[in-house]
């Protein structure tokens, strides 16, 4: 097959070889972890008062960037220290069973194409400066319609919480699509439950207010309330408050800014892009994504658009991915 799939493959079997002296660090974890386990890890071989030696999967990362070592070292059992000899021929065989996985994933979810990985989250968020895309107010939470970064990534964000399919968060978790959720109560409130689950699988769950409401056309203490009390009830129902806040329609005023940074959100993102299972609407001329552009969607389903949740996102997936652009998480960026 000589398809964009087979590409994806081979930068894969490529990028073992670089990788070949990780194989024998990653067998050694596996032996140290093993051998963790048959000496029973926190278990009575340590005297009392020191702390047991943890367990490699949960040390931290050395300054060198190595692996850290346990402090106690374990006792290795001699048969599973060959597991350090693995053959570059033997890892170039697994990275490409690996490989094969991840297009079988992609296939079985209607994708011709592997979604692109997301380069590493930058190490500080970029600044957020008056730029185009960038409302900026003394003191109130900046409106994003798109983050500066010059990285080809985009972030796709889900609104309202009416439809709440199971399969569209299995599609994203087995494909490790980054997903940011904006949540109105009055859809979300009778099974805050798919929402948990959402926010387990990491994908940040923020504020849409209770409503729904136009928030502009009312006073600062209906918004107020529409957005704070949203806060409080994500706080209570998923466990974390949310720092960003999206107003419903896109409308807000000074009002709105002021009576969201006076329960905790510290920005307000928009978008560019609307995505439907069948087409994408963009505000640029040249309809095509930008770098840092947000992408808006709707939890919603075959009643609405006769179409299912993973149908929208294998649409998004595959304009993002043919456009060159790989999927990020807004929260590591805004
Ligand atoms: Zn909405």
């Amino acid at each position: 097959m000589n398809g964009p799939s087979d590409k994806h493959i081979n930068e894969g079997l490529r990028g073992s070889h670089r990788h070949r002296t990780s194989v024998a660090r990653t067998g050694l974890l596996a032996t140290v972890c093993l051998a963790a386990v048959v000496a029973g890890c926190a278990g009575p071989t340590h005297p009392a008062g020191e702390k047991a030696a943890p367990a490699a999967s949960a040390a931290p990362p050395a300054a060198d960037g190595g692996v850290a070592r346990p402090r106690v070292a374990p006792p290795v059992l001699p048969g599973l220290a060959r597991q350090e000899e693995e053959t570059t021929s033997e890892a170039a065989a697994r990275q490409e069973t690996a490989a094969r996985a991840v297009l079988e994933t992609v296939h079985r979810w209607g994708l011709e194409q592997s979604p692109l990985k997301a380069p590493p989250r930058p190490a500080t968020k970029p600044e957020l400066r008056a730029v185009t895309g960038v409302k900026l107010r003394d003191g109130l939470p900046p409106v994003v319609y798109r983050v500066p970064t010059d990285e080809k990534v985009v972030f796709l964000t889900v609104d309202d919480g009416a439809e709440k399919d199971p399969e569209f968060n299995r599609m994203a978790e087995e494909l490790g699509i980054p997903l940011s959720a904006f949540v109105s109560d009055y859809l979300a409130r009778d099974n805050y439950g798919y929402f948990r689950d959402l926010h387990a699988q990491g994908v940040e769950i923020n504020n849409h207010t209770i409503n729904h409401l136009n928030l502009k056309i009312h006073d600062y203490n209906t918004q107020h309330d529409e957005i704070c009390r949203q806060q409080d009830q994500l706080e209570q129902q998923i466990g974390v408050r949310p720092r960003l806040f999206r107003p419903p329609y896109g409308e807000y005023n000074d009002d709105t800014l002021r009576a969201a940074a006076s329960c905790g959100i510290e920005g307000v993102p928009m978008w560019n892009e609307e995505a439907f299972p069948d087409h994408m609407e963009y505000r640029y001329d040249d309809q095509k994504l930008h770098p840092g552009d947000i992408i808006l969607t709707h939890f919603r389903g075959i009643d609405i658009w006769k179409a299912s949740m993973p149908d929208l996102l294998r649409k998004v997936v595959s304009e993002v991915t043919a456009q060159g652009f790989a999927l990020a998480r807004l929260d590591d960026y805004l």
